[in-house]
């Protein structure tokens, strides 16, 4: 069952919205060569705490710690690490969710690191590229699918795979509710969007092959080929004419 927020809850929403966004200004300078991921997980559950947001990740479903960071060819749910640093050329994926007055916000941004290669900058710009073009898509009356096919299409065109064991979702009191939102579909399937409905809206996409593994420790999904991927996502709320993001 999709959940139908009124105005007041999109509003605490858009207050969580605003924790992450701080986040990422702070990570925007922070990262470079040498910072390791539990570096960056310190600075963010400090970050949130001084803004008296919960950081819903920490120990979410057993995740051993309190932000998902995955750098090159780890897709998503990077276990945060002191041995893990920064490089010259990485790609890392900072993925977040706060809680502030018990609703969630959920977002996230690669990052280059250093002097990055052209190719991945390239794939980190077409990974915003579609959810940008899932976004402007977004409004009342259009189906779920035409989103997600939308973004999966602008992916392809590019030369790159998207995975199909890991979707958006959608976000309110809990951090994933109804609908799954994959980053390919079927035009003209799926749930039409209504006024009030927030979703978490995140392509991620792969420069190589779509198969994953997940690593011994549960968490850690990497590219079997190795090669690299990045993830954009934002919360956005479906207003009367279209679709505000409430977490940028
Ligand atoms: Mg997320």
């Amino acid at each position: 069952m999709i959940v139908i927020k009124s105005s007041r809850e999109i509003e605490l929403m858009k207050e969580a919205g605003k924790v992450l966004i701080e986040c990422f200004a702070r990570l925007s300078s922070f990262i470079r060569p040498g910072v390791t991921t539990l570096d960056i997980a310190n600075l963010v559950d400090e970050t949130m705490a001084e803004m008296g947001a919960e950081n819903a990740e920490k120990g979410y479903g057993g995740f051993p710690g309190s932000a998902c960071v995955s750098v090159n060819d780890v897709l998503v749910h990077g276990i945060p690490s002191a041995k893990k640093v920064l490089r010259d050329g990485d790609i890392v994926s900072v993925d977040l969710v706060s809680r502030l007055n018990g609703y969630h916000a959920d977002a996230c941004r690669t990052f280059p690191v250093g002097i990055v290669k052209q190719e991945h900058l390239r794939l980190i710009s077409v990974t915003e590229e579609c959810f940008e073009i899932a976004y402007r898509m977004a409004k009342p009356g259009i189906h779920l699918g035409d989103i997600c096919h939308a973004i999966g299409e602008h992916a392809r065109k590019n030369g790159y795979s998207v995975p199909r064991e890991y979707t958006g979702h959608g976000i309110g009191r809990e951090m994933h509710e109804d609908p799954y939102i994959p980053n390919y579909g079927t035009p003209g399937t799926g749930p039409l969007l209504e006024k009030g409905m927030t979703l978490a809206i995140e392509p991620m996409v792969m420069e190589g092959k779509n198969a994953l593994r997940v690593l011994a420790d549960g968490w850690t999904a990497i590219a079997r080929d190795h090669r690299y991927s990045a993830h954009y996502e934002n919360t956005v709320a479906i207003t009367e004419t279209g679709a505000e993001i409430l977490t940028r």
